[in-house]
């Protein structure tokens, strides 16, 4: 490896962004958002900090989340946002960075290229996509290459990705544009139709984390949020329960289940027979909600189980190739080949 060039891996997710340096491992995750001065045009914070300021700012600053269901919504943003990130990590020793990006498997070539563009514009010399879901399972040190059927949920902040993967590619796969921002979403309109009380996301999101679920539990909690009362337009408080919030979350919880009903169906047969019995891989930070995982094996009768660390393991999958990018230069005699790899 040329002295002062490091290779990183990117998972740019709708809710956090997070990267991984050889070597190293995961030095940043933060969220996605970036707070830009609407006047200059100026970014006024990113990740932690401008997420914080959701739902807080003053007329002239916005928080913005470049990223809509997996996609890029605002490329500028997002350009400016990658290249505070890949500045923080690689300020200090190294420069233009060779980059494994991680992107949905549903992405157009439109997209594609936007990915690479605003990754070469941030500073990157190189950029390789991987597909999201064959990352998720190579960090459950499980061997992607091996002629096997997994099957892999990745419920991020705005998609939901279904897939089977076998000889290190997708086999079937499916593609939901509902995610955990959706879920957050259904708590808010819910406690402004059954309350008449406006909350924002960041209390919706808390109230999902401490109450939300996919199924009963056995000690059912009831969680106290504070908005504005739509008719008084005072502050006000109400009372929710676990039942009412699962039912409020139904509908797209239900959407993802079939997703995975969906490709199963299209799975080939002898895959299939793979998945029932190596079980299902659940990864993502959407994959976290209470009762998820035993909603998904109820309904196709196959168990799901969490990835040991859903949040970060397609970004330690993709780091997982990183780590051979040497032997593969080693072993390959072209560039050629090696780029095979990378762009299944
Ligand atoms: P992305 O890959 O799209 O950036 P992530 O995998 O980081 O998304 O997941 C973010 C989503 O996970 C958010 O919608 C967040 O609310 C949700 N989430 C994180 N932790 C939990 C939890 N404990 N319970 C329910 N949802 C969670
Ligand atoms: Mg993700």
């Amino acid at each position: 490896m040329p002295f002062g060039v490091r290779d990183i891996a990117i998972d740019l997710g709708t809710a956090n962004t997070l990267v991984y340096v050889r070597g190293e491992g995961v030095v940043l995750s933060e969220p996605s958002v970036v707070a830009t001065d609407q006047r200059t045009g100026e970014v006024h914070a990113v990740g932690i900090e401008a997420k914080r300021m959701i739902g807080r700012t003053p007329a002239t600053i916005a928080a913005i989340r470049p990223l809509r269901h997996g996609v890029i919504a605002d490329f500028e943003v997002t350009e400016a946002m990658l290249r505070y990130f890949i500045g923080r990590v690689h300020r200090r020793r190294f420069s233009h960075p060779r980059v494994v990006m991680c992107a949905p498997s549903g992405v157009t070539d439109v997209e594609r290229r936007a990915v690479e563009e605003a990754c070469l514009a941030a500073g990157a010399r190189q950029m390789h996509l991987s597909e999201e879901p064959s990352a998720a399972v190579a960090d459950a040190g499980l061997d992607i290459a091996e002629p096997t059927g997994r099957l892999v949920v990745d419920v991020g902040g705005g998609t939901s990705e279904v897939a089977v993967i076998s000889l290190g590619g997708i086999v079937v796969s499916e593609s939901l544009r509902v995610g955990g921002y959706e879920l957050t979403e259904a708590i808010a309109t819910h406690v402004r139709r059954a309350h008449n009380i406006a909350i924002g996301e960041t209390t919706a999101e808390a109230v999902k984390f401490q109450i939300g679920s996919a199924g009963p539990g056995e000690e059912e909690d009831v969680a106290e949020v504070r908005g504005r009362h739509l008719i008084s337009g005072l502050p006000s408080t109400v009372v929710l329960s676990a039942e009412e919030v699962r039912g409020a979350l139904d509908d797209s919880v239900q959407a993802m289940v079939d997703a995975v009903k969906t490709t199963l169906e299209a799975t080939p047969p002898e895959l299939a027979g793979d998945v029932t019995n190596h079980g299902i891989v659940l990864a993502g930070g959407g994959s976290l909600l209470q009762g998820f995982a035993e909603r998904v094996s109820e309904e196709t009768g196959i168990h799901a189980g969490l990835a040991e660390s859903p949040l970060t393991c397609v970004v330690v999958g993709s780091g997982r190739a990183l780590e051979e990018f040497d032997t593969l230069e080693r072993t390959s005699a072209s560039a050629t080949r090696r780029r095979s790899r990378w762009r299944r």
